[in-house]
């Protein structure tokens, strides 16, 4: 990516050469993500840093080098999955496992370096893959480090909030919403109301995910979601709300849906609380509401483990797509006929 809004250029470039930890991946897939097209489009202020850079940090693919300190568990030929919650110093966070919420995030396709809309990436640490031996797509695979992975901290979360007898509202079905519908279902195991404002990816949905008789399938372009959500809960309204939107809208909306002591989650980069929360409901209600960044290096292993004992579905999601075409990938994402995830082969 050379400017905002303009098309994407294929170009050779020269990649380090790997020494230390270091480790050249050769690229399997890449997922393009929401995340891109508010980048491309200049919404996300300072990304990507440098410009020009590759963009792509949902990424896969086969150990092609290695650093001379690479144990030999990483050895050439390994797939992986390649975690991007890369960092440069070590702090309190990334020494207990959330590695992604480091001081000194590096982020490839995003921070400093190149990310996986390429042939090869390189990754400064083998401690930033997952192995993925057992996995049946790996291309699509790519899809488990990002779109598969932030939902499933999100859903973890609401774990120690949600008794399996209530209610939890999953609002947008993009390539998060259709990995954290899975999650809700099969991770939580609560009666869930999915909203999307496009027909498709509801249908979609009702392919890979078996839907109980009491979850609920919404349409908000067709019908007040928030009115029936309050009538299907006598008015009280529901314990969580997953917000895989996360615009000042959905936030906007969604949060008068929740009960007393209800949990709003905002997965994603985009969150901009703003003057509009509703600051005595939070008080008098006891309500949260929360961020949830990605996920963390062992989240990642964790996903894994679902996709290779095909608890989670990843490769229905996915639509294959050439290198030369992520131009035409992003405006299609942007013009909502996307129903999944894209993933591009270089
Ligand atoms: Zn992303």
């Amino acid at each position: 990516m050379k400017n905002y809004k303009e098309p994407f250029s294929i170009e050779e470039i020269d990649l380090p050469y790997p020494t230390g930890e270091a480790v050249i991946v050769k690229i399997a897939g890449a997922g393009v993500c929401h995340s891109d097209l508010h980048i491309w489009k200049g919404e996300l202020q300072g990304f990507p840093s440098p410009m020009p850079l590759v963009l792509g940090h949902e990424n896969s693919g086969i150990i092609h080098e290695t650093g001379e300190k690479v144990p030999s568990d990483f050895k050439k030929g390994t797939p992986v999955l390649v975690f991007a919650g890369w960092y440069e110093i070590e702090d309190e966070f990334t020494l207990t496992g959330d590695q992604q919420l480091t001081r000194s995030p590096v982020w490839s396709g995003l921070i400093r370096y190149h990310g996986g809309y390429s042939e090869y990436l390189y990754v400064p640490s083998y401690k930033f893959l997952v192995k993925a031996e057992g996995i049946e797509d790996l291309a699509s695979a790519s899809t488990l480090t990002d779109a598969g992975l932030a939902p499933y901290r999100a859903i973890k979360k609401l774990r120690q909030y949600v008794s399996p007898d209530e209610w939890v509202v999953i609002v947008g079905l993009g390539g998060l919403g259709l990995f954290g519908s899975q999650y809700a279902k099969y991770v939580l195991g609560n009666k869930t109301i999915f909203v999307d404002v496009r027909d498709e990816p509801l249908n979609f949905l009702t392919k890979i995910l078996k839907i109980e008789s009491e979850d609920i399938l919404l349409n908000a372009s067709k019908e007040n979601a928030v009115e029936k959500i309050l009538d299907i809960t006598r008015k009280r309204g529901v314990r969580a709300v997953v917000d895989f939107v996360g615009s000042a809208r959905t936030l906007e909306n969604y949060i008068k849906v929740l009960d007393t002591k209800g949990v709003y989650v905002i997965v994603g980069l985009h969150s901009p609380l703003g003057p509009q929360i509703p600051s005595a409901s939070l008080v008098l209600k006891e309500q949260i509401i929360m961020g949830s960044l990605y996920g963390n290096h062992k989240e990642l292993q964790e996903v894994a483990d679902l996709a290779r004992r095909k608890i989670v579905k990843y490769k229905e999601l996915v639509a294959k797509i050439k290198l030369e075409d992520i131009t035409k990938a992003l405006e299609k994402l942007e013009k909502g006929e996307v129903v999944g995830r894209q993933v591009v082969l270089p």
